[in-house]
């Protein structure tokens, strides 16, 4: 078995406390790591590297574990750039132009929503992010939403159903019989295909007791769930996302004390998608509060062509420091380690022995410049398993 060993690295971010200075992100400087049949085998000071097969230079530079991207709706067709020139000018964010999303992917065909995810996907590679979730609820019929966790889950593992995205115009005059069919034929159709359900509890949305009975089916069905809640105003969806034990509650702006109490006694995690708001020109969610109260954080990009057309996260990291008040540890923690947590996984987000060597080697002697230098394109190769796919 080929053992490649990663040499002359300035900086490492490990994610794993016990290694490094003690901190989260575990840093080490001058240091080496070893990857063996697609894993980590090995991470530690340069000086007491082991022998390996191949060697890559690092030349000194930062290496960071991949991104974990826990929440992108990367199955679409169209754009809505008049939306956002339009919100630019002064109209407010309802979420009510997803149904131009829904009407183009209706239209679109299977080889057209692939070639689309496929260009995105390569994005998201290009900018080190390894694994990434994909939602449907572009389809908000039976036959599109299977349409789009089967396209989906020729990109990730990581599908979820979001049959519950909004009511769609059809149903406008009978919600219930739109839950009914979200909690019947359509989850019958989309389960098999997916891993997640997920909800839209909000303003204009999906009521707390709708989102309740989306969510109980799904897990009845088998899925695991997850909750977009208390984006654009307060509402049921933390407390909900709290009471069943849900992975993630995500976009998190509009919490009152008592969601950031039950937040930060429970496994939930919140995910912030500083893109939206960047997007929407809409108030940031306040990181600062969730973490000092102890709630467990994830950043991601909720690419979507609506409020988020955004595949970058070092971009969302910059926007978490700057914006969210976030440090750059915390901000490359929770695109790493917390996105993994977000979903359930221990097995990416770090670079310690044992997890994929799902690796980002940056252009810069530090994680730091990640947020420190906006807009540069600072990821130069990355790795996936061990296999270098971009650089
Ligand atoms: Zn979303």
């Amino acid at each position: 078995m080929t053992t490649t060993l990663i040499t002359n690295i300035g900086e490492i971010a490990t994610n794993d406390p016990a290694l490094g200075d003690g901190s989260p992100l575990g840093v080490l400087r001058d240091a080496a790591l070893v990857i063996e049949d697609g894993r980590v085998a090995w991470v530690g000071p340069s000086a007491s590297a082991p022998a390996a097969d191949e060697h890559f230079d690092a030349g000194g530079r930062a290496v960071i574990p991949a991104f974990v991207d826990s929440h992108t709706h990367l199955v679409f067709a169209g754009e809505r750039s008049a939306e956002f020139a339009a919100r630019m000018a002064g109209e407010p964010y309802t979420g009510g132009g997803i149904a131009t999303t829904v009407a183009a992917t209706r239209a679109a065909t299977d080889d057209e929503l692939r070639a689309h995810t496929r260009a995105l996907a390569g994005e998201l590679l290009a900018s080190g992010t390894t694994t990434f979730e994909i939602k449907s609820g572009y389809g908000l019929d039976v036959a599109t939403e299977a349409r789009i966790l089967r396209i989906a889950r020729e990109f990730t593992d990581e599908t979820t159903f979001l049959g519950a995205h909004v009511v769609p115009a059809e149903y406008a005059h009978d919600r219930a019989a739109y839950v009914d069919l979200v909690c019947g034929e359509m989850l019958t159709a989309c389960a098999p295909l997916s891993r997640w359900i997920d909800v839209f509890c909000d303003e204009g949305a999906f009521t707390g007791e709708e989102a309740r009975r989306i969510l109980e089916a799904g897990i009845a069905a088998g899925l695991l769930p997850r909750l977009h809640g208390n984006q654009l105003a307060h509402g049921p969806g933390a407390a909900l996302a709290v009471e069943l034990g849900v992975a993630s509650v995500d976009h998190s702006t509009f919490l009152t004390d008592a969601d950031v109490e039950a937040l930060a006694g429970s496994d939930t995690v919140a995910t912030l998608l500083p893109a939206a708001e960047f997007s929407t020109r809409s108030p940031y969610p306040d990181a600062r509060r969730l973490i000092d109260a102890g709630v467990s954080v994830a950043i991601a990009t909720d690419c979507n062509p609506g409020s988020s057309y955004v595949t970058s996260m070092p971009l969302c990291i910059a926007l978490a420091v700057r914006e969210m008040r976030m440090t750059p540890a915390e901000a490359l923690h929770a695109a790493t380690a917390g996105g993994a947590c977000a979903l359930r996984r221990d097995d990416i987000g770090r670079l310690s022995p044992g997890a994929w060597a799902d690796i980002a080697l940056l252009d810069a002697p530090s994680y730091l410049h990640l947020a420190y230098r906006p807009g540069s394109q600072l990821v130069s190769r990355v790795w996936k398993r061990g296999i270098a796919v971009v650089g």
